[in-house]
């Protein structure tokens, strides 16, 4: 059996790319830190209805002796590290833990690879916001980095650190350099999830208004289903490399709200009010990537527009709803 070992499994793309591992026929095997309320940290992996076939492994990215644990008894053949705090905006209010988590973590995972597995394969979660202010209109891997905020700054560092793994010690350590991606299990928290509940609810008269912050920002936004096909790609090279993924097309966040309003009949323009308190200290103004590279090596592309995914986004919200009502 193909054994595979994730972290960050309870997080959105750990539950889709769980899902598509688990297709492919790998034991899944998912890092899961200690909660008081473990009953809904599977939230995500139940919605996809696989919560009963991961096996979670106890531990957490800044415990490193958990993770060479947890590596001598899965020997896994593919490792990869989505663990994060992952959230911008809550970098600025916890920036030493988000460098704990979002940096240093990655380096934890690197060296309990290289004392406990070292002939597996390693993914690394790079981010988009690596490019921050960004230095050229579209952005490639060969984009130099301009980080504009504690989780850009600590995502450059794991990156990084990655490239120097792969370098210094041969290890078969991957880079994907993924633009914001979402699906109906997206973190309530982000933007376009903020956005398709706030949606749903005043759809159904549960609110009436939604609070933003800057509507001008624009996002190369893609599917976190597409996305999660690409990390495995990675994996499948007989060399490790770094790679862009992103669907090369950018909008604001206005617009994206347009099309999740006028999925449910509504003008957003009568609902979006503007909230000064949600500007960031730093902004990320705009991204849009070039997936040529792994068009061209990986044969990726993504498959699912913004408008597919916003309006699945928008159903998944409106059900929700109605059964909480219900
Ligand atoms: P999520 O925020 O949904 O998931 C983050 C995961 O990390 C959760 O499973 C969380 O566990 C886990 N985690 C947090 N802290 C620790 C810790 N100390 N030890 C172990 N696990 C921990 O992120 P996404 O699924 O959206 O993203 C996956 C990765 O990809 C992240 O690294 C993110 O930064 C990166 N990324 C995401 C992009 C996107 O647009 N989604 C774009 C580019 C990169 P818990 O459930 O317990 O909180
Ligand atoms: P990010 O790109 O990882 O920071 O993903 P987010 O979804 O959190 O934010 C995307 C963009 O939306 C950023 O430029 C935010 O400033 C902008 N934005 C505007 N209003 C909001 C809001 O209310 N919440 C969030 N999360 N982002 C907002």
């Amino acid at each position: 059996m193909k054994r595979v070992f994730i972290t960050g499994v309870t997080g959105q793309d750990g539950a889709y790319l769980s899902a598509l591992l688990l297709e492919k026929g790998y034991d899944v095997f998912g890092l899961v830190r200690r909660s008081s309320s473990a009953d809904i940290v599977d939230a995500k992996l139940r919605w996809l209805n696989i919560h009963n076939d991961i096996r979670f492994v106890d531990g957490d990215v800044l415990d490193l002796s958990s993770l060479i644990r947890a590596l001598r008894d899965v020997e896994p053949i593919e490792i990869y590290n989505l663990a994060a705090q992952s959230f911008v905006k809550s970098s600025w209010n916890q920036p030493l833990l988000t460098g704990q988590v979002t940096g240093l973590g990655a380096v934890n995972v690197l060296e309990a690879m290289r004392l406990a597995a070292p002939t597996a394969r390693f993914y690394q979660a790079s981010s988009s916001e690596m490019f921050g202010l960004v230095r050229e209109p579209v952005q490639s891997e060969s984009t130099p980095f301009y980080p504009r905020s504690p989780y850009g700054a600590s995502k450059a560092f794991a990156h990084w650190m990655t490239t120097n793994y792969r370098e210094s010690f041969h290890l078969h350590a991957s880079n994907g350099i993924l633009f914001n991606h979402e699906s109906p299990v997206r973190g309530i928290e982000f933007v376009t999830r903020k956005v398709t509940d706030g949606a749903a609810r005043i759809k159904l008269g549960l609110a009436r208004e939604l609070r933003l912050g800057n509507i001008d920002a624009q996002r190369d936004w893609g599917h976190s289903r597409d996305y999660v096909r690409a990390m495995w790609l990675m994996l499948q090279q007989d060399r490790p490399d770094d790679y862009v993924i992103a669907t090369g097309r950018t909008t604001t966040v206005r617009e994206m709200c347009r099309i999740a309003f006028q999925h449910v009949g509504l003008d957003a323009e009568n609902h979006v009010k503007i909230d000064p308190d949600l500007f960031r200290p730093a902004e990320v103004d705009v991204l849009l990537g070039n997936p040529q590279k792994a068009l061209a090596k990986l044969g990726w592309k993504p498959t699912i527009s913004l408008e597919q995914m916003i309006e699945e986004m928008v159903d998944a919200d409106m059900e929700r709803w109605r059964q909480r009502m219900a």
